[in-house]
């Protein structure tokens, strides 16, 4: 517990309601993030969209829901993408209310990637904060993030410096990392099973590449994650013999983790700059190496040659020999690696700091 809680009002993901996975990596860090800060014994209040579940563990934390049409995906936006909000939509519903909410309270965390909240951040009384969670992807976004930069930097943090990168910033970023509810990962030693990926079945997170590696090595992949791109999906199924891919389904953590801890290696092949990379971090957590492209949050996570291999981006040859290797990777180190960074308690310390030296009045 703190000696100064924080009331703060967070504001999710406007796309899907917490709990449906839609909002990708966002759900997880939430929900790590809640807990961890209601065990600081800060005062907490969630604004999401209608249908959310409160995860385990944050009865205390107060649900505000709005209801609207999804905020479209910047995932796959292109550089020159506009800013469009739906008609009825939800990310300004749910803005109205986290308005509403914030009379009062110390600070607004965001952890929607969107325009309107950075660009309001400077005209409204309410010190909003904002999580950004992913890399540059629409020039637009850059732009709002940098011209808040400009502002007062300190609104701002990112999951990893590789992701921070894409900004120019006037200076050094706040890198935050991520959090994980450790008792929830089960550490499996045994390093003889199957290889595993894991991710939003999506072009920019590369399955192709982690295919056609288990299929030079002659094995199954076991596949966890929402089919977002099903033509994608079927197209990377014809790119590896029959039989190649083992789709397993988009699971529960408490699922997923039991099933990628019994794997070998964990295989991960983003194609863009991936600002984090939970899936990485989870099966560490399971002591599971990790064999990846060196580009992005995996490549500043991964400690290569301890807790798995880092290679050459789009590399399948490279990919396909770390694999071979993987057995040298001693999986409690892979654990001790999130212990040591990635508990939920030391994200939720990071995150507390930010907001409150953002708080502080500028010198
Ligand atoms: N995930 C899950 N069940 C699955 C597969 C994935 O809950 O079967 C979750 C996983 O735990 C992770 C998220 O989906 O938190 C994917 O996050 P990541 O940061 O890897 O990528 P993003 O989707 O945010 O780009």
């Amino acid at each position: 517990m703190t000696s100064s809680r924080l009331n703060l009002v967070l504001v999710s993901t406007p796309i899907g309601a917490l709990g449906s996975g839609r909002g990708g990596g966002v759900e997880l860090t939430l929900s790590s993030l809640l807990r961890g800060l209601t065990e600081r014994g800060h005062r907490l209040r969630l604004v999401a969209a209608q249908g959310s579940q409160l995860p385990r563990g944050c009865e205390s934390v107060q649900l505000i829901t709005a209801e609207g049409n999804d905020q479209p995906s910047w995932q796959h936006a292109d550089a020159d993408e506009a800013m469009l909000i739906p008609r009825n939509g939800l990310m300004p519903a749910m803005w109205n209310r986290a308005l509403q909410e914030a009379d009062g309270a110390d600070a607004v965390l965001n952890f929607g990637y969107d325009w309107l909240p950075l660009w309001i951040t400077p005209h409204v009384r309410p010190p909003l904060f904002h999580l950004i969670s992913m890399g540059s992807v629409a020039a637009v976004m850059e732009e709002a993030v940098e011209a808040l930069a400009g502002w007062d930097q300190r609104r701002l943090a990112f999951h990893t410096s590789r992701q921070a990168a894409d900004f120019t910033l006037p200076n050094a970023p706040r890198v935050v990392g991520n959090g994980f509810d450790l008792s929830g990962y089960e550490v499996c030693l045994d390093g003889a099973g199957p290889l595993g990926w894991a991710g939003r079945i999506a072009p920019e997170k590369g399955l192709e590449d982690a295919a056609a590696a288990a299929a030079a090595l002659g094995e199954r992949l076991l596949v966890w994650g929402l089919r977002e791109d099903e033509d994608y999906a079927l197209s990377v199924e014809a790119s590896v013999p029959p039989g190649t891919l083992d789709w397993r389904g988009f699971l529960p953590t408490r699922a997923l983790q039991a099933e990628l801890g019994r794997c070998r290696a964990l295989i991960n092949t983003p194609k863009w700059n991936e600002a984090y990379g939970n899936v990485v971090v989870e099966a560490l957590a399971c002591g599971v190496p990790v064999v990846a492209y060196d580009r992005g949050g995996p490549g500043e996570l991964i400690c290569s040659g301890t807790t798995g291999f880092l290679v050459e981006p789009d590399d399948v040859a490279a990919l396909t020999q770390a694999l071979r290797d993987v057995m040298v990777i001693d999986r409690s180190a892979c654990r001790a690696w999130v212990e040591q960074n990635a508990d939920q308690a030391v994200f939720a310390r990071r995150v507390e700091t930010w907001i409150s030296e953002g708080l502080m009045p500028l010198p």
